[in-house]
């Protein structure tokens, strides 16, 4: 079975078939992470660059010890410690690493599209790690992934995303992956911070905390991502907090028990309080672990349309 994309530039771009094949093998690779030996030499020949220009913990980390797991060769690039510093753009500096005989390109940008924008221009094969407030598909597959293994399935489950759909790439990610696999979506958030066109990706739309939580299988708890707004898009985060945090009373008053999902970092306080996100209905590490393995399934398959 292979892909039937050469990059991951977004869930948007991905079949069916393809992402329960990510899944499938991502299945396998985290029993390897589970192993005495964490090792599989799938990426012996291959030369990976992880691109970041933009910050990250999570999703940097897990992308570079998925490629060590696989024996990948590997190389790191930070944008503010680079020569983008000094006016070279994009494209020239993507050329010049893969100059260097590099296969693959994992990159994480400020810009949505910046991913697209480079498969236009270069031939290693890409890997979206978050492109501006547009796409972060690994994210979303890791989403599913841990879904998946908490209930089973992901047909027919009720999803709720709550907090800064607006912003945010996880939600859109995690839209168009858990539609493609049956779920059935809301999102939830101040009208300000929900997109008007939500409604048309087939997403329900509430501003009601608690009917989202009573209406839920999971709730997948979004940051309020203040380094991209530009203008205050509600009145206070005192406000914010009294309408949309999530907190261990909301959360018991359900009548039934629903998985707490958050992407991280968290804003402990704000979106969630820590008696959430430390419970047993938090399977906010669970994300983390799984995220290296499903970036493990992304780069092996992606690796065998080298050159292709
Ligand atoms: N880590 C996620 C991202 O890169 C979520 C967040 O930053 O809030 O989009």
């Amino acid at each position: 079975m292979a892909l039937s994309v050469k990059h991951l530039l977004g869930i948007k771009y991905l079949s069916l078939e393809d992402i329960l094949l990510i899944l499938e093998t991502a299945e396998n690779f985290k029993e390897v992470i589970n192993r005495p030996i964490k090792r599989v030499p799938s990426l012996r020949d291959i030369t990976i660059a992880n691109l970041f220009f933009e910050n990250s913990t999570r999703t940097r980390l897990s992308f570079e010890l998925a490629e060590k797991r696989l024996g990948a060769d590997i190389l790191n690039f930070t944008a503010s410690a680079s020569s983008v510093t000094k006016g070279e753009t994009l494209v020239d500096t993507v050329n010049n690493i893969l100059s260097m005989k590099v296969d693959m390109l994992v990159m994480r940008h400020p810009n949505p599209g910046a991913a697209i924008f480079l498969s236009n221009h270069v031939s290693a094969n890409i890997v979206n790690a978050g492109d501006g407030t547009h796409e972060h598909p690994t994210q979303a597959l890791l989403d599913a992934f841990t879904i998946r293994e908490k209930l089973g399935e992901i047909k027919g489950k009720k999803i709720a995303i709550i907090g800064d759909i607006s912003h945010s790439r996880v939600a859109l990610s995690n839209i168009f992956c858990l539609q493609k696999l049956g779920a059935e979506v809301m999102v939830c958030g101040p009208t300000t911070l929900i997109p008007k066109h939500m409604a048309s990706l087939g997403v329900r739309v509430t501003h009601n905390l608690r009917e989202a939580l009573n209406w839920c299988d999971v709730a997948n708890v979004l940051r309020i991502q203040l380094e991209r707004q530009d203008i205050k898009y509600f009145p206070s985060l005192r406000e914010y907090i009294m309408l949309f945090g999530i907190n261990k009373a909301i959360i018991d008053s359900l009548d039934h028990e629903i998985v707490i999902l958050h992407p991280g970092p968290i804003n402990r306080g704000v979106e969630i309080t820590s008696d959430v996100a430390d419970s047993s209905q938090s399977v906010i590490l669970d994300q983390v672990e799984n995220g290296v393995a499903i970036r493990m399934a992304v780069l092996y398959l992606l690796a065998g349309k080298v050159s292709s």
